[in-house]
């Protein structure tokens, strides 16, 4: 692998001997199958690994996969997993659990287990002592070696696991298949080095290694040839994007390039870390005027000490600061968060900081999680004294309190027009559909589906908490 300031690269000569595994594997399918086998993928958790199941499922399309909605009729079933909280690690064991009465009936069935899950040992571990039918589990480092663990999976004799974490690659063109034609993740750094003390991320991800920014750009000048309106840029912490790629530009820069590219669409961006948020990114998204008018900043605690326990690297004032800021330099800004309940040793004294905070900043909406101790954390071995049931009355007096900030916020956009990326039918399929106002707030109104996909001007009538309903402004 060449090596470019702390970033690793797969080397031309990598990629080149994956696509000779491609066919290897074509041809392997081909003589197995007189139809094209079927693949079932399915994606746990966050965005990030929504991209890499794009990445992955591109390269089984080149071996010669087509996909499936059900696991009962594949012949390959792939779970990109994820670590981060042990409810998501619980469903992921029992949907394994579900799939061995299915591969009893189909014996030739590939079971696949992959993503930040699989990259803890006492993961990989259980998965080879107690489910004797998986097939392949591979870690979050393997991606791009999708089709030498598929070619192995297939002619050896043996599992396959392949966890290795000695090298931390970022591998350029892959093969995507994207989900929607409208709408795109575009991943501009892996990894994470903040070590949160409640967080599993660093330790399944690696350390944090940033695309270059010329990869970025092409890849945006793709997708937005493609006909996508809207591109997400992903990372754990996209605010400290360039620091380790050593091509100098940095996450400002960065949206500045994406901003100037040709095209109707919009630049919406996320995770953002406080500590690494400042007034000229602010200031930078206030310019840019493709940029959504939409700041996704996990702030986990309104309490210092909290804060401080959980090696956050901010305080609730910087925090109030970074927002003032964002709101002097645009009025109409949405703001989203993401908060932790119950971090072990909080108080409820401590807890009410964090209601405090949410009525002070006036949140579109929050993702909500009760603390989850994650195995190898710091917080996994702090003394815990708050029991569940108390953790969970806290949970819902704060989920209260961000339920009267968003019906407030969402009453005062009644009679406003928003400029709305149209988006699907509703399941009901009346000639509702739905959208996304420039804030992320979800709008249904009357229309016609030959308007999915493109912008419509939406006036709103109607404010439920949460979301919206409106009419095309004609
Ligand atoms: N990198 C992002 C950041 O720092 O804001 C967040 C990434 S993490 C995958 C998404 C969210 O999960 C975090 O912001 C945090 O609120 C939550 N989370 C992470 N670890 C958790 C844990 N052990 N228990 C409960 N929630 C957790
Ligand atoms: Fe986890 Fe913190 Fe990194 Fe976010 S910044 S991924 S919460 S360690």
């Amino acid at each position: 692998m060449k090596n470019n300031g702390n970033a690793q690269f797969v080397s031309p000569a990598q990629m080149e001997k994956q696509k000779e595994y491609t066919q290897l594997v074509k041809a392997v399918l081909t003589a197995k199958y007189t139809e094209p086998p079927k693949a079932f993928v399915h994606t746990y958790g966050c965005q990030g690994n929504v991209a890499d199941s794009e990445r992955m499922i591109g390269q089984l399309l080149e071996m010669g996969y087509v996909l499936t909605g059900t696991p009962e009729d594949a012949q390959l079933v792939l779970f990109n997993t994820c670590a981060v909280r042990e409810h998501a690690e619980d469903r992921v064991f029992g949907n394994v659990g579900a799939l061995k009465p299915i591969k009893e009936i189909h014996r030739d069935m590939i079971i696949a287990l992959c993503g930040c899950m699989m990259q803890q040992q006492q993961v990989a571990d259980r998965i080879k002592r107690s489910y004797p039918y998986v097939n392949l589990v591979f870690g979050t480092f393997a991606i791009h070696r999708l089709p030498e663990l598929m070619y192995r999976t297939l002619v050896g004799k043996k599992r396959v696991f392949d966890t290795d974490a000695s090298q931390s690659p970022v591998a350029e063109g892959l093969p995507v298949y994207r989900e929607s034609d409208f709408k795109a993740w575009l991943p501009i750094m892996y990894g994470c080095n903040n070590f949160c003390s409640y967080c599993v991320v660093p330790y399944v991800r690696g350390r944090e290694r940033s695309r270059r920014s010329e990869d970025i750009l092409n890849e945006a000048r793709e997708i937005i040839a493609s006909g996508v309106k809207e591109i997400t840029l992903l990372g754990q912490n996209v605010n400290s994007y360039g620091k380790n790629s050593g091509d100098g530009v940095d996450f400002a820069e960065l949206l500045k390039k994406i901003n100037a590219l040709d095209g109707d669409f919009k630049i919406r961006f996320m995770t953002s870390h406080p500590k690494d948020c400042n007034e000229r990114l602010l200031d930078t998204m206030a310019e840019c005027e493709k940029c959504a008018r939409h700041l996704h900043l996990p702030f986990q605690s309104g309490n210092n000490r909290v804060l401080r326990e959980m090696n956050r690297g901010y305080t609730r004032e910087h925090y109030l600061e970074l927002i003032a800021y964002a709101k002097k330099v645009m009025p109409d800004i949405s703001l989203t968060s993401d908060v932790i309940v119950g971090f072990p040793g909080e108080t409820y004294e401590e807890f009410l900081d964090t209601v405090s905070l949410i009525k002070e900043v006036e949140f579109t909406s929050l993702f909500t999680f009760i603390f989850s101790p994650r195995t190898g954390t710091r917080a996994a071995s702090m003394d815990d004294p708050v029991p569940a049931k108390e953790k969970s009355k806290w949970f819902s007096e704060l989920i209260k309190a961000q339920e009267e900030v968003a019906a407030k916020r969402c009453a005062s956009s009644v009679g406003k027009v928003f400029r709305v990326l149209v988006e699907n039918e509703t399941d009901k399929h009346d000639g509702t559909l739905t959208g996304r106002t420039d804030g992320n707030v979800t709008i249904d109104f009357p229309g016609d589906t030959s308007i999915i996909g493109s912008y419509a001007d939406v006036k709103v009538t109607n404010a439920r908490n949460w979301t919206l309903s409106g009419e095309i402004n004609k």
